[in-house]
């Protein structure tokens, strides 16, 4: 304990401020994601992810959402623990077959109305791992999908615009 305050005696604030350039990009986007939540579901969306094998960036990438910078739930997006709880499922990863299962049960542990969102060019039709004897074709081969939000991995800004074009409709 002591270390640790004598090196951030030493070392200061690390922290840096957000620059303004980078706010704007994603800033207004956030703010009609917001409206446009409240407008359609009268409260939060609220998200189960599972990941059905992915090489775990896509989930740096959602985790990146939620830090200090994009804080995505001040937009009225929440990641939840139970499918029960959610209104959309959001699927990373190749879908491997031992997880296909899991997915199908999770989707069907969703109340009514539900949609599902792959995230990952994996989840669409297996990306870098298309053609192994080990994955599903895609999540669409299991559950309905009803947005795929292109990349590998999708960067925060692109996540928060794909939803905000995906509500628009
Ligand atoms: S889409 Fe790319 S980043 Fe995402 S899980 Fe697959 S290989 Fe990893």
């Amino acid at each position: 304990m002591i270390d640790i305050l004598k090196t951030r005696l030493v070392k200061g604030v690390v922290t840096k401020r957000i620059a303004a350039s980078k706010t704007a990009v994603y800033e207004p986007a956030g703010a009609q994601l917001k409206a446009l939540i409240a407008e359609k579901f009268g409260r939060s969306l609220n998200i189960r992810e599972v990941d059905t094998g992915s090489c775990a960036a896509c989930e740096s990438e959602i985790i990146a959402c939620n830090n200090p910078i994009y804080d995505l739930s001040r937009f009225g997006v929440n990641f939840v623990a139970s499918p029960r709880h959610a209104d959309c499922l959001l699927v990373t990863g190749p879908v491997s077959k031992n997880m296909a299962q899991a997915l199908r049960s999770t989707y069907d542990a969703m109340p009514e109305p539900k949609f599902v969102i792959t995230l990952g060019d994996c989840a669409f039709d297996g990306g870098p791992f298309k053609g192994s004897y080990y994955i599903e074709n895609g999540a669409k081969s299991i559950v309905p999908v009803a947005l795929h939000i292109p990349g590998c991995p999708p960067d925060p800004e692109t996540i928060i615009n794909s939803l905000l074009n995906f509500l628009r409709i």
